[in-house]
């Protein structure tokens, strides 16, 4: 930021330049993007705009040369299903198209948001954050039954599913973690893989581009390869579902 005052000319009641230091204040923001169009410097940046049906299909069929016919549409979040109603259209559009749609969700939502997304979803990459319930509570502050629920409920409809699981050191790094994982794994008819995601730090610097706090319980460095490895070969051992590192 150059504090050259001209998102303060934009929108004085947001932006203030303070000792020479510029100041934003997020309170009461409706997310315009005007000051952003005023930055010259490029120190602002408008994340996430409103978007029709119609506006995310034209940028979908854009990209259609790419898919190849192994490519589509994957709608992620944030999550997905807090947009169900959106989502379910967006995904019924990509189909009738003839376009592969693949969601990402971590599970915490009402079972008909997912089942009727379901109709028009080829994969749902499905998030496995923590198989001990009062871990996952105490890390994500909710229950993981109603998450199992889900997975299972879509796995019951012949869904097929990616287990998606992150992997943060001094969380959910554990041998009694992966096995909780085969276990899931092993229960399911539909389950296509498994996906472990180490822990890398760029989401601080995200976290506080959006003006959040970042997380210093987190480690500040990617997570070993021979770390990764390890729980590789361990889970590798208890399913025969495919497991790979994302
Ligand atoms: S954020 Fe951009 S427009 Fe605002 S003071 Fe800094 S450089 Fe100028
Ligand atoms: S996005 Fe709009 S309302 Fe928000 S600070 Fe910028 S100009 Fe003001």
């Amino acid at each position: 930021c150059a504090a050259c005052g001209a998102c303060v000319q934009a929108c004085p009641a947001r932006h203030s330049i303070q000792n020479g230091q510029h100041i934003y204040d997020r309170a009461g923001c409706n997310g315009c993007g005007t000051c952003a169009e005023a930055c010259l410097f490029g120190a602002l940046e408008l994340a996430g705009y409103e978007m029709t049906i119609g506006e995310v299909m034209d940028t979908v069929r854009r990209d259609a040369p790419f898919y190849r016919g192994v490519g589509g549409l994957t709608i992620t979040g944030g999550e997905p299903t807090l947009q169900a109603d959106f989502a379910t259209a967006l995904a019924a559009a990509a189909r009738a198209e003839g376009i592969s749609v693949c969601v990402e969700t971590c599970g915490y939502c009402p079972e008909h948001a997912l089942l009727t997304l379901a109709a028009y979803t080829d994969l749902f990459l499905f998030d496995i954050k923590e198989t001990d319930a009062a871990r996952h509570k105490a890390y994500t502050g909710v229950d993981p039954a109603l998450i199992i629920a889900n997975l299972r409920a879509l796995d019951a409809a012949g869904q097929a599913t990616m287990l998606r699981c992150p992997i943060i050191p001094g969380f959910n790094d554990r041998l009694e973690h992966m096995e909780g994982i085969a276990n899931i794994a092993n229960t399911l008819s539909h389950a296509r893989g498994i996906e472990l995601m180490p822990y890398h730090p760029l989401g601080q610097g995200k976290a506080e581009r959006f003006g959040l706090t970042p997380n210093k319980s987190l480690p500040e460095h990617a997570m070993p390869r021979k770390d990764v490895e390890a729980l590789l070969t361990y889970l590798q051992t208890r399913t025969d579902v495919p497991v790979k590192v994302g």
